[in-house]
């Protein structure tokens, strides 16, 4: 069968993932494979804007890749890299630095939240983020990023110096990337309030042991109103509740739904049906990820084949661009 067209996303080395990186992107990731042909980045250069200490990079850069090919990523007709080991993206990021007024970059609500949370590490990269992002995309010509709605403003801004490019070099070479609109759920970490993430270690990791997973389940916050064993609960307000309707089978959710409303189930119960199916669930992704992680020279062969592929279709997007720019041969 024929694909579609070529889908790009990329995401920061951040190491182990979790629930809320599983259900957030990945299991898409997954699924659009089936009929895109796909480009999926590790962006390490990213990470640097906002990473001071790189001693776990390297590291984070490969228990990504392991879950994500522990979670379905098909690396031979997917192409999975690292976005260091394609050196064309730097150059046209400066390319494009020069079509981009530094005052939309400045503008940007992304940029203002990152200068108010580390003040003292506003650095040139940092502001460049979304011109790294816009070649990132544009030099595999992607016409399609997944993106939910806090990204949208940014993908807007690439098509803008995607048009900008075109217009001021009276080109055709890149190719303005449509947005995919994706409802992904916000996953809540343990602690019911906050989104999972590993900043607030609030995170389940996929990578856990079914023992680890059970113990991190167990300390999950439920319904905050419902203090005693006996108290009904409310399974809408209920984070362990949430969790059941993505992992449990219909007719428990169902029997939750209804008994934790009259108190005929406990939270603890709850809570032990849910770390039986998730682990269940996992079952699959930890047989994976143990058969890789036996031969991790096989993750970063899969990365390097990755790159080089991906260097392939970089070069002749910046042959084109090159030529647009009339930079020599
Ligand atoms: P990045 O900065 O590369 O987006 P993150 O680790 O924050 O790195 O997120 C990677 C992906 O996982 C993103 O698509 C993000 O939306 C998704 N994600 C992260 N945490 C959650 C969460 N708690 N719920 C839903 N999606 C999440």
């Amino acid at each position: 069968m024929s694909k579609k067209g070529r889908v790009f996303s990329g995401a920061r080395p951040t190491g182990r993932q979790h629930l809320g990186n599983y259900l957030g992107a990945i299991k898409n990731y997954v699924a659009l494979q089936d009929d895109y042909n796909c480009v999926y980045c590790i962006v390490d250069l990213h990470a640097l804007t906002t990473v001071e200490d790189t001693a776990n990079l390297r590291q984070n850069t490969y228990e990504m890749a392991l879950d994500w090919l522990a979670a379905g990523i098909r690396p031979a007709e997917t192409i999975m890299f690292v976005q260091s080991q394609v050196p064309q993206v730097t150059e046209l990021h400066t390319i494009l630095s020069m079509v981009t007024p530094l005052g939309k970059l400045t503008d940007l609500p992304t940029f203002k939240e990152k200068v108010r949370q580390n003040p003292d590490n506003v650095n040139y990269g940092l502001v460049g983020y979304p011109v790294l992002m816009t070649a990132d995309i544009v030099l595999y010509k992607s016409d399609i990023v997944p993106v939910g709605v806090d990204q949208a403003p940014h993908l807007e801004f690439a098509r803008e110096i995607v048009r900008s490019f075109n217009y001021r070099f009276n080109t055709k070479a890149l190719i303005e990337p449509q947005a995919k609109h994706t409802e992904v759920p916000k996953v809540l970490g343990i602690d019911g309030k906050e989104k999972m993430g590993k900043s607030l270690t609030n995170q389940i990791e996929l990578a856990s042991t079914p023992e680890e997973t059970s113990q991190r389940v167990m300390q999950m916050v439920t319904d905050p109103a419902r203090l005693r064993r006996n108290d009904p609960g409310n399974p809408d307000v209920c984070n362990v509740f949430s969790m059941h309707k993505i992992f449990s089978p219909a007719e428990e959710v169902e029997m939750i739904n209804r008994d934790c409303r009259t108190a005929a189930l406990g939270c603890v119960d709850c809570k032990k049906r849910f770390a039986a199916n998730l682990n269940k669930d996992l079952e699959p992704f930890r047989a994976k990820r143990a058969e890789f992680a036996a031969k991790p020279e096989q993750v970063w062969d899969i990365l390097h084949d990755g790159a080089r592929r991906a260097r392939e279709l970089a070069e002749a997007t910046m042959k084109e661009v090159r030529e647009a720019v009339q930079l020599p041969e």
